[in-house]
């Protein structure tokens, strides 16, 4: 598995590609991997991380960030 680097992203925005975000306030409820399991994955601390891909739309982003208990999931530009 392959994690979104800021580099990445980076090169996602200038191809005019959003990606998701997750913050520091994650608290690791896995609610984001149960709804997106292509989108994220937990890390060894138990909190959500993105992973690496080439577009994120239609993956149920917008359901997750719903979800998301604490609001920590955002999209970027
Ligand atoms: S739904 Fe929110 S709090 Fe739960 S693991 Fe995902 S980002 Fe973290």
């Amino acid at each position: 598995m392959w994690l979104l680097s800021e580099e990445q992203r980076k090169k996602l925005s200038e191809s005019g590609v959003r990606s998701p975000h997750v913050n520091e306030t994650c608290i690791g409820c896995s609610a984001c991997v149960a709804i997106c399991p292509d989108v994220y994955d937990l890390d060894d601390n138990g909190l959500s991380v993105v992973k690496e891909l080439s577009n994120y739309e239609n993956l149920s982003v917008d359901d997750s960030i719903q979800a998301c208990p604490v609001n920590a999931i955002s999209w970027k530009n």
